[in-house]
């Protein structure tokens, strides 16, 4: 009896991203495993690429983890946050694996406070979460069918309201690709 295969899919190396092309791909993925598009279902993606996903109660100011544990990939996610808030996380550590595998490991506090927006690595990690979780094309519409209405989008997206806020702050100075 032939035996079906799901195809594992192997994303490129992390030098050959940039934030945007490997939210695009992530997508993609997503796509393909016929994974729920919106609200992204973060975690299925994280596990259709052989990264697994565990939700441990973390002290409040940490969000999560990527690590390397023998062989084996895994994200570790703040099961006391509300699963919004760890959709977003589980997108950022997914960034950090496209784009930053093999730079050591991640443990991440606070995704929006300021030193996420100047330490170089931790804005990537969001950009790609945000592109991943918010893709400029459906995030505008969202945007325009909500009136403007933050909390009604993040709704939308699963997302918390500072996720939203912090889309909404970057995607009118990108050219949309998706
Ligand atoms: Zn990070």
């Amino acid at each position: 009896m032939a035996v079906l295969r799901r195809r594992v899919f192997e994303p490129r190396p992390p030098h050959e991203y940039t934030p945007d092309i490997a939210a695009r791909d992530a997508r993609r993925i997503a796509e393909t495993m016929t994974l729920r598009q919106q609200p992204l279902d973060a975690i299925g993606l994280a596990t259709s690429i052989g990264i697994g996903v565990e939700l441990i109660p973390l002290e409040s100011n940490i969000s999560g983890f990527l690590r390397k544990e023998r062989s084996n990939w895994k994200i570790g996610v703040n099961s006391l946050h509300h699963p919004n808030r760890r959709r977003f996380t589980v997108a950022h550590e997914l960034g950090h694996y496209f784009l930053h595998r093999g730079d050591g490991d991640f443990e991440d506090g606070i995704l929006f406070r300021k030193e996420y927006q100047t330490n170089r690595l931790e804005r990537e990690a969001n950009e790609f979460a945000a592109r991943l979780l918010m893709p400029s094309v459906e995030f505008r519409r969202e945007m325009a069918a909500n009136n403007y209405d933050i909390s009604a989008v993040a709704a939308a997206f699963g997302v918390s309201g500072a996720a939203a806020e912090f889309r909404s702050h970057n995607v009118d100075n990108e050219i949309p690709i998706d």
